[in-house]
């Protein structure tokens, strides 16, 4: 197995929503993998996430968060999901720099005696944008397009995991 660590962004990424920073204040938990939002949406986890994210575990590599959002809200719905402790040292900070999200994911993992390269690092983000820029940064990162360069986690999986 050859990679190390996955990053992912969240809205539209994780869940099916573009915006978590227009969710209630407290976000309400409908269900195991949704939650109600505050213009009157019901916000789903993306099919197979969890499957993906245990399998990634499962493996040992590592899961990180690169999103542009306010903190505070991401985090308590990533909480009322279950989902908060999947990740080693999360960004979600209120600017598009993904590139700079992942310097600062390397920069902790390294104080914690973790290198990790480039090559041996995926990026996920339901947007063409962020992934360029975050390659522009870093070329030897594969990065991924949600619902472009694959269709689903269940297939995500198959194509990352399941060849050794
Ligand atoms: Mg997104």
């Amino acid at each position: 197995m050859r990679y190390k660590l996955v990053v992912l962004d969240l809205d539209g990424t994780i869940w099916d929503y573009p915006k978590t920073s227009s969710v209630l204040p407290e976000p309400i938990k409908l269900g195991k993998d949704c939650f109600f939002s505050g213009d009157g949406t019901t916000v789903k986890l993306r099919e197979g996430i969890r499957d993906f994210l245990n399998a990634c575990k499962d493996k040992g590599i590592y899961l990180s968060l690169a999103s542009w959002n306010d903190p505070g809200l991401p985090s308590k719905v990533l909480e009322g999901l279950g989902l908060l402790s999947y990740f080693t040292h999360p960004k979600i900070e209120p600017h598009p720099y993904k590139d700079v999200m992942l310097k600062e994911i390397y920069a902790d993992f390294a104080k914690d005696g973790i290198a990790i390269s480039p090559s041996e690092t995926v990026f996920i983000d339901d947007r063409d944008i962020m992934v360029q820029r975050v390659k522009s940064a870093f070329p030897d990162v594969l990065g991924l397009v949600y619902g472009v360069d694959f269709s689903s986690y269940y297939a995500l999986k198959e194509m990352l995991l399941n060849r050794d």
